[in-house]
């Protein structure tokens, strides 16, 4: 008889399935829950860049680009880069850096890992992670090296070099970061970034969430615009990745971009190529639309709602202030005697959804909330939250 489970690889076996899995089921099961564990903001596409992308199926730009992505787009990003990170030399500004638009930052973390790693090397992940790394370094057979970060989730360059050996080949930093919505200020990203040229590292910065950081102040670029702390500001042993799903709410339209060391990209576009093929041709024409669009108003609207977080939760939680993306990441207190994922289904008893601290961490201590929705629905979880600590 034909058995499949004879033809799964061992890499996929290797990888644990998504530890959300369970809570959503359990969620599932609930009537009109207060979600606090939503990944994606809670506003629709901005009109402008529907149109766009509506105009582009219309116009029949409805065939495979570039494997790197439309000339146009490269135009804009480009662009943009050019003005925020002066310094940063794209082949467009007549350095010698490579630009490539992925399908979404999750195919440009793919592409990346199998591009640069071989079975053995060593990647620092920052603990807390994402949980993708973990999972996507699995079966790039590499072997992630965890840096605690608690209790304030900063990954100073100090943390990273008492981790380093021989075979360390990579260093992932996002910021800002999920699942404890931390920023690294501009000192952390030098360091880093000098560390990396010291010790012939490559920097992966995963900044998905860089529109949504509230306190920008220390960086403006040509156009006189604030913008996040990046280590992308201070080298070029670095690989930079940046998405549309979250800043303009486009999660299910797939972008995203890797720019960095021309030698890097030229792999990267290569195995695109074998792969993913290009980025969706008319979420391209609308990514042209996406970067002339301001997001302003909608990151001060989360800024109130990480405020409000703040506000409701620090009384009675362990919680580092959140500086950018819409994520909070408190410790259950210890005097409840709980783990984050117990915590977590004392709350989802209660009608609050969230995820427990151990789906993004070696430690089960903390839970994350997503603030990416309502303010009336935000407000009623927090409260709920206060209650069961109380
Ligand atoms: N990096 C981080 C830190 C994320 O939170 C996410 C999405 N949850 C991704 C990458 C992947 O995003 P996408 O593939 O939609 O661009």
């Amino acid at each position: 008889m034909f058995d499949p489970q004879v033809h799964i690889a061992q890499r996929v076996r290797a990888v644990q399935a998504s530890g959300i899995r369970r809570v959503f089921e359990l969620a599932g099961q609930l009537k009109d829950p207060i979600n606090l564990s939503i990944g994606q903001p809670d506003f629709d596409v901005p009109h402008r860049i529907k149109q766009a992308a509506i105009g582009a199926i219309e116009r029949g730009v409805n065939k495979y680009t570039l494997t790197q992505g439309m000339e146009e787009l490269h135009a804009a990003i480009a662009g943009r880069l050019g003005v925020e990170l002066p310094n940063w030399k794209l082949r467009h500004a007549g350095g010698d850096g490579g630009l490539l638009v992925t399908s979404g930052v999750s195919g440009g973390l793919v592409l990346a890992f199998l591009a640069c790693l071989n079975p053995g090397d060593q990647v620092i992940v920052p603990d807390p992670y994402f949980v993708m790394y973990k999972h996507l370094l699995t079966v790039a057979g590499a072997e992630a090296v965890y840096v605690d970060t608690y209790p304030d989730f900063q990954l100073t360059a100090q943390r990273v070099e008492a981790a380093l050996t021989p075979r360390t080949k990579m260093v992932l930093l996002n910021t800002p970061s999920n699942p404890t919505g931390v920023v690294a200020d501009q000192t952390m990203c030098l360091e880093l970034a000098e560390l990396a040229e010291r010790r012939n590292l490559l920097l992966v910065s995963d900044e998905i969430y860089d529109e949504f950081c509230y306190d920008k102040s220390a960086r403006r670029g040509n156009d006189g615009r604030a913008y996040c702390p990046s280590p992308a500001a201070f080298t070029q042993n670095l690989l930079l990745l940046r998405g549309f799903s979250k800043t303009y709410s486009m999660t299910g339209w797939r972008m995203g971009y890797a720019a960095g060391p021309v030698a890097i990209i030229e792999q990267m576009t290569k195995l695109q190529q074998y792969s993913f093929v290009c980025a969706p041709s008319m979420v391209q024409v609308a990514g042209v639309a996406a970067l002339n669009e301001s997001m302003d108003q909608y990151v001060e609207a989360y800024r109130r709602k990480r405020d409000l977080v703040m506000q409701k939760l620090s009384g009675t939680f362990e919680l580092v202030k959140p500086e950018g993306a819409f994520y909070a990441f408190p410790k259950v207190p210890q005097r409840l005697g709980m783990t984050g994922t117990q915590f977590v289904e004392a709350a989802l008893a209660r009608n609050v959804v969230m995820i427990p601290g151990g789906v993004f961490s070696e430690r089960d201590t903390h839970f994350r909330i997503s603030y990416a929705t309502s303010d009336a629905k935000l407000a009623q979880g927090l409260d709920v939250l206060v209650e069961l600590a109380c």
